[in-house]
């Protein structure tokens, strides 16, 4: 050994993850919470006529936040009144430029308001500020901007069509992106000229009651828009209230079917965006590291409680060693902890039911013998954590490869030829979302035009536009969201 060999030996490289960061938190005080919400019906918060209110939660500490109404079957009546008294009394008649006005208004405030409603959405559903900050409540305004921009024009998007709005729309909307997705679905309704009454999850109800007080900013006729929170079983009834024209729903598969048979027969129209389980495909031509960035934002971005979230990695067998140590050297610096902190990566689980299910899920690779991966990271005492996961050594049987995790749990799969990944990723009742990842765009195409999937990403993952439609095949649902797409659904036509 010569000098050099042996001083290299004995001095340690400096430990370059032992770097901590200084804590950066955006500040809380921004959002002011009211001890107790109502209903927010034909314009004004009122009471519940069930009297029930129950506790929403900060799941990052398991803090309860306010206390809010637990509409029950008369609030519905009412909820379906308002929203029917509205449509008839001047909304569903208003020249469509006015329309557009009150979503253009909408828009611009929540712009104004943009750090309350993401300082609110990471409080209430535990996802790191970045995203709600960059992600959430930018989309959702540029949603509202986008549809604003077609209500006085829907005769040119359906030329010799005659549109009209069909009425009064319940909307149920989970709570992975609460702030989003009722974006995805009030924008569309109110600008083809329907009015709404939207559930929003019962864990997240906090951002769509921040809302109504920019509907009464932007001076919304009352009962255009009415907020009913309650749980599951209000939802049930809501859909199925004879005075409801149009459903649209985003959650479970479960819940999802449940609702389709309850709706058969009935006339009324339905869309619905379900779950998923979605396939991340790198082919050995690919950037990697640009690859591994991809992954990491297709399954880990809101704790991969996202329906279209990449949480099956197909790789090509000859590069599979390769990514899979990039991949583990990239988990080990992502942050775990306070969603309110800016350099946070990873926030909260949204639930303790949903944390259940995760952590049942992840037994269930490991006793099928799947290989797990966890980076070290400290998990906050309080509250309901989950570090970033990867299996490998996964077989297409295992649970973790078929079913919906919802959770920061990658499943890695190999393939050898593009019609072995072609295969494997088509292999599942869902058909939400595709990734590929390829330098040649020959195979791109090849592979986009025969992916099931609603929407397939090259190079890239999670990226979402306003103009761009979003939705299933199979059991992900039907229907599109976004885009002239997204307008549909809410119409008929006098043909
Ligand atoms: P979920 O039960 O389908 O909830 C979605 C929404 O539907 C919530 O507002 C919920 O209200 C409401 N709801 C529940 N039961 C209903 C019923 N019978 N009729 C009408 N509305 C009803 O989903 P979850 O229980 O929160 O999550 C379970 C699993 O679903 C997750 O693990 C995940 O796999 C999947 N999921 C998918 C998406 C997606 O974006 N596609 C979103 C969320 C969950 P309450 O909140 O009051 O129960
Ligand atoms: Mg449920």
């Amino acid at each position: 050994m010569t000098e050099l060999e042996k001083k290299r030996k004995h001095t340690p490289a400096p430990a370059l993850t032992e770097w901590e960061y200084a804590p950066a938190p955006e500040a809380r005080d921004i959002v002011h919470l009211e001890e107790r919400y109502g209903l927010f019906l034909g314009g004004r918060m009122v009471e519940p006529r069930s009297g029930t209110y129950a506790a929403t939660i900060d799941p990052s500490t398991e803090e309860p936040l306010a206390e809010v109404a637990q509409g029950g079957p008369e609030d519905v009546d009412l909820a379906v009144e308002a929203a029917r008294g509205a449509f008839e009394d001047g909304w569903s008649a208003l020249a469509p430029s006015e329309r557009a006005k009150y979503l253009f208004r909408i828009a611009r405030i929540m712009q104004e308001r943009s750090r309350e409603l993401a300082v609110l959405e990471s409080l209430n559903n535990g996802k790191p500020i970045r995203e709600s900050r960059d992600v959430d409540v930018p989309l959702a305004a540029a949603h509202f901007f986008y549809y604003a921009g077609w209500a006085d024009k829907l005769e040119y998007a359906f030329p010799n069509r005659r549109p009209r709005p069909l009425g009064v729309a319940a909307q149920v909307i989970p709570w992975n992106f609460p702030l989003l997705m009722l974006s995805w679905k009030i924008a569309p309704a109110l600008a083809t000229g329907n009015t709404v009454i939207l559930k929003p999850a019962s864990t997240t109800p906090l951002t769509a009651l921040l809302f109504t007080e920019i509907c009464r900013q932007a001076d919304l006729p009352p009962g255009v828009v009415n907020i009913l929170t309650g749980n599951g079983r209000m939802g049930a009834t809501l859909v199925r209230h004879p005075g409801v024209d149009k459903v649209a729903f985003t959650g479970s598969t479960e819940v999802g079917k449940d609702i389709q048979r309850a709706l058969a027969g009935s006339g009324k129209r339905l869309t619905l965006e379900l779950g998923g389980k979605a396939a991340n495909i790198v082919f050995d031509d690919a950037a990697l590291d640009q690859a591994v960035e991809g992954i990491v934002n297709g399954i880990y971005f809101n704790q991969g409680q996202v329906c279209c979230a990449g949480s099956r990695l197909l790789v090509q067998e000859s590069i599979a060693e390769p990514l899979i140590a990039k991949l583990k050297q990239r988990l080990a610096t992502l942050r775990v902890g306070d969603p309110l902190d800016k350099n946070t990566d990873l926030g909260a689980i949204n639930s303790r039911e949903q944390l259940d299910r995760i952590t049942e899920l992840v037994a269930s690779g490991r006793e099928e013998g799947a290989e797990i991966f966890q980076p070290a990271c400290k998990l906050p005492e309080k509250g309901f954590w989950f570090p970033p996961t990867v299996f490998t050594n996964v077989a297409q049987s295992y649970r973790i490869a078929q079913e919906e995790i919802f959770g920061p749990v990658l499943s890695v799969l190999t393939f050898r030829t593009p019609e072995e990944a072609l295969e494997k990723a088509n292999n599942t009742a869902y058909g939400l979302s595709a990734g590929v990842w390829t330098e040649k765009g020959s195979r791109i195409l090849w592979m986009a035009q025969r992916l099931r999937a609603g929407v397939v990403w090259a190079n890239t993952f999670n990226r979402f536009d306003p103009a761009s439609p979003f939705g299933g095949y199979k059991e992900s649902g039907f229907g599109r969201e976004g885009g002239r797409h997204g307008l549909e659904p809410y119409l008929r036509f006098d043909e």
